[in-house]
């Protein structure tokens, strides 16, 4: 079709978007480790819930499990990455006990959460967590302690139900990639009926989440569509839906590649918004406008609401191997 008969459309893109200095450090981890001791580099976990990062990881050598006891005896000594959500206190310690060599891609702010929860229990509160059931992140901040010192709280009908053995001795914790209003209505809920209960001494959902929300938030009144890219066992990038229709956009989906695109069902658009979760790559995202440029007669504009400037280094053991921009390009084009 020439040009003059595509129908205009606006894209306003968010920023920031996308890769989180937590992920982009998990993802380096992997390159890294692949480059420095070879294929095969074990990863447990998804390192980020993206299929197509796992997917290109894996054809640079990294090998994803679920549990370390499926790295056979004979590859004891390749190395083995724990996933950007963090891992129970068990997995470093049943690794030492199988002497396997492991890189903990944990993100720091991740790990900030695990040192608040287990301060909380120092100080002989009961940890309540306000995450998702499931979510390794949970698993991961649950299991920083020992067996009933935790107590999950989903939604406010749970703080509700929840009935503590000593209501004064309570501290809590949430996951970093909550819905900064829904865990707002939820700490509410739990110190109007705790009052006593102890927050962390620093928030615990990360700069990350929050950004990407607000952005979302800012753009979303008026726009037609909203696209987030991202995967759906990805708890960052479901929020980012739920905050677009919330907030003005007529309808929000969530996208993993362009090709899931369904043009048929999205009906005439003028203003799209686009943004993507902390662990979707930008290839992704220019993909997709490079789709809607096929369609429509495309329109950038930049959402700019908050400049990043948080970069996580990689641990020591890695910080003597050169990372190239030929190293992340499966990622950011
Ligand atoms: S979303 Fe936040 S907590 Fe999770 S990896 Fe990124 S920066 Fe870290």
């Amino acid at each position: 079709m020439p040009e003059s008969n595509k129908h205009p459309l606006t894209i306003r893109l968010c920023q920031p978007r996308g890769f989180c200095a937590g992920v982009d450090r998990a993802i380096q981890i992997v390159v890294l480790a692949l480059k420095k001791y070879g294929a095969p580099v074990y990863v447990r976990h998804e390192i980020v819930h993206n299929r197509y990062v796992v997917e290109g990881l894996q054809n640079l050598g990294a090998v994803f499990i679920e549990e370390i006891d499926e790295i056979p005896d004979e590859h004891r000594d390749c190395p083995v990455v724990f996933s950007a959500h963090g891992v129970p206190k068990s997995v470093p310690r049943d690794a030492a006990e199988r002497a396997l060599f492991y890189l903990d891609a944990t993100c720091p702010l991740v790990s900030k959460v695990h040192k608040q929860a287990i301060r909380h229990h120092r100080l002989g509160r009961h940890v309540v967590l306000v995450g998702h059931a499931g979510h390794p992140e949970v698993i991961g901040t649950m299991g920083q302690l020992p067996d009933g010192a935790v107590s999950l709280i989903e939604t406010e009908e749970d703080v509700a139900r929840f009935a503590p053995a000593d209501p004064a001795a309570l501290g809590f914790v949430t996951q970093t990639t909550l819905s900064v209003d829904d865990t707002a209505g939820i700490v509410g809920a739990l110190q109007r009926r705790f009052p006593a209960i102890q927050a962390p001494a620093a928030e615990s959902i990360c700069y990350a989440t929050t950004n990407r929300q607000e952005a979302v938030k800012e753009t979303a009144p008026g726009a037609d569509l909203f696209l987030i890219v991202g995967a759906p066992n990805s708890s960052n990038s479901r929020r980012l839906v739920e905050v677009a229709e919330r907030s003005g956009a007529k309808r929000a989906l969530l996208v993993q590649r362009a090709a899931d695109i369904a043009w048929d069902e999205i009906g005439p658009i003028r203003t799209l918004g686009l943004s993507a979760g902390a662990s979707a790559p930008e290839i992704i995202v220019n993909e997709i406008v490079e789709a809607f440029r096929d369609r429509f007669d495309v329109t950038v504009e930049l959402a700019v609401t908050a400049t990043e400037t948080e970069d996580f280094p990689v641990m020591r053991a890695l910080r003597d191997v050169e990372l190239t921009r030929a190293d992340m390009a499966f990622v950011n084009g």
